[in-house]
């Protein structure tokens, strides 16, 4: 053990850092980001709105960014469910606004429970908080897929567990499937001490009939909403995630974030972008064609993708996923090999580079099957 490895946090040592490769190929589809540019116009206004804070950067900025908050109140409410600025909380990507949560009603003796396999950095931020990680399962009882999380399966594992924090991934990163709401509302009911954290970062690019748990959030305190501007929104550049709960559970996150951990510029930027939500979101309906067009492709060269409700694709039927992602990579195509075994995940984005991954595996002939 080196000298800093033993100076390290036990818990901390051996383990290894999040790590989605960040490479330069012609097409980088293992991220979830939208592969669409800010728009000319909107970066105009990006530009503006950084040179009317510059000279006022000699001073912190608001600490509770209550313009932002404001905008984004008035952003989550277009789906039709008010939300107030006293609902809503922020942070340099949903990544820190998760942070938050944990900091605030995990640590120590406290216990998070998430569904495995959903997005990784859930168990990631729960360890580095101290909390006590709870690998729950999918695919049991009566599901239609693999990875589906069956209403009583759900409720029997809180049940049993009886965590303080509940993560629901919702579409499901990286199987891509939403929860029904009844899923939501009844681990809530069965967690009685917990916070339910519904992670709905890929909300924008849901199937039909995919109601949020935003409308869910009247009467129950303890239901967090958290969403990004990272996805549907083509602003992962920009770092700004969210949240949406109750105003008192919302209060509760300004005892553990940094003061001032929205820079002026962060914010600005984010207001610029959000002023132009219409224009931001308007590659949404094209990424829901690329990822329906994948998985319509994907049985005919003989593999299984996974029904999504998000901007990528999980899929299986590989022989072996590592040696598939190092074959496709050196097609210039990167994709990410999200540890299932047998499966590897794609993101949809434009139609150039649905192409290009469905050229590419195509081209590596049956011994991947
Ligand atoms: N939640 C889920 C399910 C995600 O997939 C991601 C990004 N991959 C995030 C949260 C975090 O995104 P960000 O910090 O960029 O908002």
């Amino acid at each position: 053990m080196s000298e800093i490895e033993s100076l390290l946090r036990e818990d901390l040592r051996g383990k290894t850092a999040y790590g989605a490769p960040q490479l330069d190929v012609p097409f980088a589809l293992n991220t979830n980001e939208n592969s669409y540019a800010v728009p000319a116009a909107v970066v105009d206004e990006i530009v503006a709105a950084v040179a009317a804070v510059a000279p006022g950067l000699n001073r912190y900025p608001d600490r509770e960014f209550t313009d932002l908050r404001g905008d984004l109140a008035a952003y989550l409410s277009r789906s039709g469910t008010a939300v107030s600025p006293e609902q809503v909380w922020a942070g340099n990507g949903s990544n820190e606004v998760l942070l938050h949560l944990l900091q605030a009603f995990g640590g120590p003796r406290r216990a998070a429970l998430g569904f495995t396999p959903a997005y990784s950095m859930h168990p990631i931020i729960t360890a580095t908080t101290g909390t006590t990680w709870i690998d729950g399962l999918r695919g049991i009882g009566d599901t239609s897929g693999p990875f589906d999380l069956s209403l009583d399966s759900a409720v029997s594992q809180v049940t049993e567990h009886d965590p303080h924090l509940v993560f629901l991934c919702s579409p499901n990163n990286p199987t891509g499937t939403a929860l029904g709401l009844d899923v939501v509302e009844a681990v809530h009911d069965a967690a009685p001490r917990a916070v339910i954290v519904v992670d709905e970062a890929y909300t924008e690019f849901a199937r039909p009939g995919t109601p949020s748990a935003l409308t869910l959030l009247a009467g129950r305190p303890r239901l967090v909403v958290t969403r990004t501007m990272s996805k549907a929104f083509a602003f992962a550049g920009g770092r700004l995630g969210y949240l949406a709960a109750d105003p008192e559970l919302v209060d509760a996150l300004r005892l553990v974030r940094m003061p001032y951990h929205l820079s002026s510029t962060a914010q600005a930027v984010a207001r610029a972008a959000l002023r132009h939500a219409d224009t931001m979101l308007a590659t949404v309906d094209v990424i829901k064609e690329q990822r329906d067009r994948i998985v319509e492709a994907l049985p005919g060269l003989g593999l299984v993708p996974v029904a999504s409700d998000a901007n990528f694709v999980l899929f299986g039927g590989l022989r072996d996923s590592h040696r598939t992602w190092q074959a496709l990579l050196d097609h210039g195509v990167l994709v990410r090999d999200v540890g299932i075994a047998h499966y590897l995940r794609v993101t949809a984005g434009t139609p150039e580079e649905t192409s290009a991954f469905l050229e590419a595996i195509a081209s590596l002939g049956p011994d991947h099957l």
